[in-house]
């Protein structure tokens, strides 16, 4: 069953743009929006998941969860992450490992897209700044994604932390049986499938600043 998503009409983009440039200047109203825009898309995904289980799962992370002085490629492997608790990424792989569900981390936007649109995964959970939440809803709203908005930051795009508690529950609702879920049967080993739903796999990523 394919995801049905108001952002994917133009009009609404635009409508949304233009509400997004009124609430600016007033404070956090705008990133209040945002949040209240997000929640909308979570609900959205709980009622399709409700008809359609997710066999297939992704968490696509921000390369701003990682601590700054790290060295680890975590763009090719989070396996070190496992037994690491210096950053959130450690967390994250402790929990993916739990419930049986690939994680990614991202280091640019449009490599996180590439990601959806080469693996495909049946739901997308994702985590970013107010303002990429909104570029992914738009970019790829093809895709069910349960998104929340990164829970701090130690300054732009550095030493970021996550709602741990948020992403264990969504983890918990899309794989209730964690060894035996259709999500961990049907995890899908990153950069080794290919898509055949949505037309060809996007080229080689590039690694460097949003
Ligand atoms: S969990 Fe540890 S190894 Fe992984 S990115 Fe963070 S600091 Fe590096």
């Amino acid at each position: 069953m394919s995801f049905h998503s108001p952002w994917q009409s133009a009009s609404y983009v635009q409508s949304i743009a233009l509400i997004r440039s009124v609430l600016r200047p007033f404070g956090n109203l705008e990133n209040r929006f945002i949040e209240y825009l997000t929640e909308r898309q979570n609900q959205r995904v709980r009622r399709h998941l409700a008809g359609s289980p997710a066999r297939s799962a992704l968490l696509i992370m921000p390369r701003c969860l990682k601590q700054t002085h790290c060295r680890v490629d975590v763009q090719a492997s989070m396996d070190q992450c496992r037994d690491c608790v210096l950053c959130p990424l450690g967390d994250i792989a402790r929990l993916c490992e739990r419930f049986g569900v690939r994680a990614l981390v991202a280091f640019r936007s449009h490599i996180a897209f590439d990601l959806a649109r080469r693996e495909c995964p049946d739901l997308i959970i994702a985590t970013a700044c107010h303002d990429r939440l909104i570029k992914a809803l738009r970019s790829v709203p093809e895709f069910p994604a349960l998104l929340t908005p990164l829970s701090g930051m130690e300054k732009q795009c550095v030493n970021a932390s996550i709602d741990l508690a948020w992403l264990e529950e969504q983890l918990a609702a899309a794989t209730p049986t964690p060894t035996q879920s259709p999500v961990a049967a049907g995890a899908i080993p990153v950069g080794s499938t290919t898509c055949m739903c949505k037309g060809p796999p996007s080229g080689p990523h590039t690694a460097g600043n949003p």
